[in-house]
């Protein structure tokens, strides 16, 4: 059948891995990786790891093709060196299908699920659509509070939750990242208590270096080798599992490209199973071009390439990182905000003691109502930032959880989130002042 498929060949040239300082990758004729993927297999030029036409634009291969297997196996071994034999993993169109499938295969409607008290959206959405709970833990600026947890898991009201869903490094929105002592008590939370974690982790190679406002020391704290690299990163879930109740949800999104739609769930091979009989019946398999040109890259690139690839993102987002956070040291009034500069992915959150705001008492000590006036006075001073209102979880159990006592802050303390992804640097640092001077002028500091 694959002689009526109309594609002979498929051609990219990407970099070869490393970056030239501040300019991103760069692609010269003298200097590029060429990939060139034909539809016969005896065509390809390395023919046993590249992924010929025939086979990667045709249905099947649910469970991904060997050769990307294969290298993401290795991958997987160098980086989280799991602690168990029967681990494996299979190939997904990116984290949000693969949580999709998650919650598909592992909850049904009327279940509740632990949750960050401030989460991605869209991951809350696809949980609530399936009519499954989302329990909030409450977090802090570095995530989940293991205490916190495991008090609300000891008040536990009815059957416990199967399932704990966490972006734990770099999470979205708040940009916090779990300490490793953090990570190993939530996984003894998890074995007390039986349920299973599920890492959402695109952002876990933006892992970058600390924070410093001093020149001097920034210039002498990058990661040189593979071996330095590889053991600054935190520990993964999956690293300090040994009883298979990790499912680790990988992507390429944050590292290569979010439109290739590939990524892979990690865990133990008896749950993959059911993943793959899932698949089978819903995307069928990741996209053939997709398959064909990400696995010809990273053939190419080798383990090696690919770390330093992504040694090359460590150093350009803790730039990134740098450049927002001495904005908001600059612009933003200590007054009335604190922040903890992130250490891992796209997002820092600035967050505002709001009762030293003029109206807080007329705004009936409403944080949310500051909040609102902060958000507007941004967008007219040309600067949005996302108030975090607008990530907090909500969900209630079937029977209602015991009410925990309250964090006081929650009262009188908001916070923004914001991207040094998106946007080119010079712009970032315009509308931070000008969100500054936005805060500035809400609390009569200006
Ligand atoms: N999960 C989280 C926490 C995200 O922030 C995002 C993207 O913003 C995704 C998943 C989407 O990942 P993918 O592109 O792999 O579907």
């Amino acid at each position: 059948m694959s002689d009526y498929f109309p594609f002979d060949k498929i051609t990219a040239d990407a970099p070869t891995p490393g970056f030239a300082n501040g300019i991103g990758a760069q692609i010269t004729e003298a200097d590029k990786t060429v990939l060139e993927i034909y539809k016969k297999a005896d065509a390809n030029t390395k023919k046993n790891l590249d992924v010929e036409l025939a086979r990667s634009l045709q249905y099947g291969f649910t469970e991904g093709h060997t050769e990307i297997l294969d290298f993401l196996k290795e991958h997987t071994e160098l980086i989280h060196k799991p602690a168990y034999a029967d681990w494996d993993l299979i190939a997904s169109v990116g984290n949000t299908e693969s949580w999709d499938s998650t919650l598909r295969t592992f909850v049904t409607r009327g279940d509740s699920i632990l949750v960050e008290e401030y989460s991605f959206s869209s991951a809350l959405e696809t949980a609530h659509a399936q009519g499954v709970n989302t329990i909030p833990v409450a977090m802090d600026t570095e995530g989940i509070l293991p205490e916190a947890l495991s008090s609300l898991l000891d008040n536990w009201v009815g059957p416990k939750p199967k399932m704990l869903y966490t972006i734990c490094t770099g999470q979205n929105p708040t940009g916090s990242s779990l300490s490793a002592q953090r990570r190993r008590e939530i996984y003894a939370l998890a074995v007390k208590h039986d349920f299973i974690i599920v890492e959402d982790e695109p952002y876990y190679f933006l892992q970058m270096e600390t924070y410093t406002s001093d020149l001097e020391a920034r210039k002498a704290r990058h990661v040189h080798s593979h071996e330095e690299f590889v053991s600054a990163l935190v520990p993964s879930f999956i690293s300090l599992d040994t009883e298979g109740r990790v499912i680790r949800l990988d992507s390429f999104s944050k590292v290569l490209a979010p439109g290739v739609r590939f990524g892979w769930i990690v865990g133990q091979a008896k749950l993959l199973e059911r993943y793959l009989r899932l698949h089978e019946v819903t995307i069928q398999c990741p996209s053939g071009f997709s398959s064909s040109l990400v696995n010809g890259l990273l053939q190419r690139w080798g383990q090696s390439g690919y770390l330093d690839w992504l040694i090359g993102l460590r150093a350009e987002y803790t730039h990134k990182r740098d450049v927002a956070i001495d904005a908001v040291v600059k612009y933003f009034p200590s007054e009335v905000v604190s922040f903890l500069p992130p250490v891992a992915g796209m997002f820092f959150t600035t967050t505002i003691d709001v009762s030293k705001h003029p109206k807080y008492k007329e705004l009936g000590e409403d944080p949310v109502k500051v909040e609102e006036q902060i958000y507007n006075q941004g967008i007219e001073q040309g600067c949005l930032m996302i108030p975090g209102s607008w990530f907090k979880t909500q969900g209630q159990s079937n029977p209602p959880q015991k009410e925990l006592p309250e964090n006081p802050e929650a009262k009188t303390h908001i916070f923004f989130r914001g991207t040094y992804a998106a946007v080119p640097l010079d712009d970032l640092v315009i509308g931070l002042e000008k969100f500054g001077r936005a805060i500035k002028i809400e609390f009569g500091l200006e």
